[in-house]
């Protein structure tokens, strides 16, 4: 929370129950997941809190770097509290987003002529494919996929 504190300081960020609650709600998952889904705990505490003001608090909170967001074709961004250096691998068919790390990756070289028309800032790599248990589902259904 010293973290959370620091950072909405630096940037005039007032300090309210909501902002303090949904960040809370974040950090305690590590399952990166969508503002709909913190939405929908934030109204369990604020009943009257609307999905723009969670949406708009996750954007500002990814704007100033108290957490990141990990842009999803289609489906809108997840939100993820671990602002460390990491990389992501996401299954394809239920959609979970998991963490990893591995040094080589963090110093991937980025092509000479990215560098002439655009400021890289931040480098993570996603990783798509199948993960272990809809693999293990797809086994048990044959091919009845
Ligand atoms: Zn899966
Ligand atoms: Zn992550």
């Amino acid at each position: 929370m010293d973290k959370f504190e620091e950072i909405c300081r630096k940037h005039d960020l007032r300090i309210t129950p909501q902002r303090v609650a949904i960040y809370r709600e974040l950090t305690g998952d590590k399952s990166h997941p969508t503002a709909d889904m913190i939405y929908r705990r934030m109204r369990k505490i604020f009943p009257f809190i609307s999905f723009d003001t969670v949406n708009r608090t996750l954007n500002t909170f990814a704007q100033i770097g108290l957490i990141d967001s990990v842009e999803c074709s289609g489906r809108g961004s997840r939100y993820d509290p671990n602002t460390e250096r990491h990389h992501h691998l996401r299954c394809i068919q239920c959609n979970k987003i998991s963490d990893f790390y591995d040094s080589s990756l963090d110093k991937i070289e980025i092509p000479k002529h990215v560098h002439e028309g655009f400021t890289v800032l931040n480098t993570s790599v996603v990783l798509t494919g199948i993960c272990i248990n809809c693999s293990k589902k797809g086994d048990s259904n044959g091919n009845k996929r």
